[in-house]
């Protein structure tokens, strides 16, 4: 089978990406897939430069996973607690979930190769909250969930420091994203960017009790059309295993919002998954196959209801009638 038969990126060596994929069109045969898609991804790894990997797939949907990074480069980790250098706050294994999904979809996936402590890739590169008057961690992060400083006393970074982090971190991720999105929409003149994100249950810091298994989030409305969060609500309704809410505490950050114009034919939509669903939220953070291959099969069939919706004549008409009330105001 031809790397581009499986929807391989032409950044990756092609000997690489040879496999015996099909796209993966039922849950039933998704789950005994997964096992197979992950072991060839692990054995095949992907291309990486500084900052972040890009696949890009064949169809319109970019699967954005901005905290799933762990690497802090050296300079910044001496100046780190020892605590800090575990990461604790990564959405873990995001790569590890989203990965086969979108191959099984011919789907593209960028994600970061460095920490959210270098810097936060989905808040804005002017600092400014997300949540104004609500508990969150900021673009250059200063203390994680817990509320202990990152830093060694003395080592914060400065603001000079914040702009060249930025410029070496954040930028790149941005742009590619920015590039991608193009790329599908100049191919099917529309595209759907699916932001993915974890978080452990429990966090007194940003939330009351346990959260919701399954927390999506269109910033209320505003970057994708009601219609599609509909048909992923009407989704996430046939199955009972995890609870579900949509635009509740987590709406969608900044590269939702940002990236999100249903009027352009841009939908952006960020699911927040808390990690309990498919791994221990205790170090050593260990993924948990069995838990992992259920919410596995529930995601895919989200994605799947996502990538129907914006391929159909709806997604183009949506985008049509948006753009045109846009002109209206
Ligand atoms: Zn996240």
């Amino acid at each position: 089978m031809l790397a581009q038969d499986i929807g391989c990126p032409v950044v990756f060596p092609q000997e690489r990406c040879s496999g015996s994929y099909t796209r993966l069109r039922k849950s039933r045969w998704a789950i005994k897939g997964l096992a197979r898609a992950r072991e060839v991804y692990e054995i095949s790894g992907l291309g990486m430069n500084n900052s972040y990997e890009l696949h890009q797939g064949d169809q319109p949907l970019l699967i954005s996973l901005p905290h799933d990074g762990t690497e802090i480069p050296q300079p910044i980790a001496q100046r780190m607690h020892q605590h800090a250098l575990s990461v604790p706050d990564t959405d873990w294994h995001t790569g590890l979930f989203y990965l086969p999904l979108a191959k099984a979809l011919g789907a593209s996936v960028i994600r970061p190769r460095w920490s959210r402590y270098v810097v936060d890739l989905n808040r804005p590169a002017d600092g400014k909250p997300l949540y104004p008057g609500r508990a969150e961690t900021g673009l250059l992060p200063l203390v994680g969930f817990d509320g202990e400083p990152l830093y060694r006393q003395g080592q914060e970074p400065t603001q000079a420091e914040q702009a060249e982090r930025v410029e070496s971190y954040w930028r790149p991720y941005h742009q590619a994203l920015a590039d991608e999105l193009a790329r599908l929409r100049q191919q099917h003149g529309r595209a759907l960017l699916w932001e993915g994100h974890s978080i452990r249950s429990v966090c007194p810091m940003f939330f009351d009790g346990q959260l919701t298994d399954l927390n999506l989030g269109t910033a209320d409305g505003h970057s994708a059309a009601d219609e599609l969060l509909t048909n992923l609500m009407r989704e996430l309704g046939q199955q009972k295993r995890f609870s579900a809410v949509a635009n509740g505490r987590f709406k969608g950050g900044f590269i939702t919002r940002y990236f999100g114009q249903p009027e352009t034919g841009v939908h952006a939509v960020q699911l927040e998954m808390t990690q309990v669903s498919y791994m221990d939220e205790a170090p050593p953070f260990a993924w948990d196959p069995e838990r992992a291959a259920l919410a596995q099969a529930v995601v895919l069939d989200l994605l799947r209801t996502a990538l129907d919706w914006i391929s159909s004549d709806r997604g183009a008409t949506v985008a049509a009638s948006l753009a045109d009330q846009r002109r209206g105001d």
